[in-house]
């Protein structure tokens, strides 16, 4: 069973509005979450719900449906479900501090047996059903140790060799709103009542 323990170690609650979460199996097809962070350095945080928690990697390029493009993809701790609806502003000075806004959201199917075995094996092949991310994808880890990993677009119907998704579809798939508009949404944050503050809660 996964444990969340290297997520909450990293975070202190009372100061980010990022969700505490447990691990949580859940019935019907699994979800997957692609998260944009403008954090010290920009990536994008891929999550496939594997195990009752979320399977994590951060892209620092972003995906591509272009399948020619090798995209780097270093694993990050596991993340609670919970933090697929996350969206917002971390705190500066906080783990990972910066906006988090969701870039894309849906069902995967893994292919080829247990998904949480494949991830351990180190090879996993998938195929998505996102507001922007649709078809086959592929995760292959590299070399030795567990860090680095590469994300490829397999061929298929929906492989495009022209564009880039990140830049003509920067918005959020839950809100619609740009990452400068969920930047501004920091003020609303320490706007709510004191109780929510960090230090009181
Ligand atoms: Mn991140």
């Amino acid at each position: 069973m996964p444990k969340l323990s290297a997520y909450r170690k990293k975070r202190r609650f009372a100061k980010t509005p990022e969700p505490r979460g447990k691990v949580r199996k859940r019935g019907g097809p699994p979800h997957f979450v692609v998260q944009k962070h403008d954090a010290s350095r920009l990536h994008y945080d891929f999550r496939l719900e594997i195990d009752g928690v979320l399977k994590s990697w951060a892209v620092p390029k972003g995906p591509s449906l272009n399948p020619e493009d090798r995209r780097l993809a270093v694993r990050t701790e596991d993340h609670p479900l919970e933090y697929g609806g996350f969206e917002g502003v971390i705190p500066r000075g906080e783990y990972g501090g910066g906006t988090v806004l969701v870039w894309d959201r849906g069902t995967f199917e893994p292919l080829g047996g247990n998904p949480a075995a494949a991830v351990e094996r180190g090879h996993l092949k998938f195929r998505l059903e996102g507001g922007k991310l649709r078809g086959l994808f592929a995760l292959s880890r590299m070399g030795e140790g567990n860090r680095n990993w590469l994300l490829v677009k397999l061929r298929d119907a929906q492989a495009r060799k022209r564009g880039d998704l990140t830049k003509s579809r920067p918005e959020s798939v839950k809100s619609g709103h740009t990452p400068a508009q969920v930047a501004r949404s920091r003020n609303r944050w320490h706007s709510r009542p004191k109780s929510r503050r960090p230090g009181h809660a």
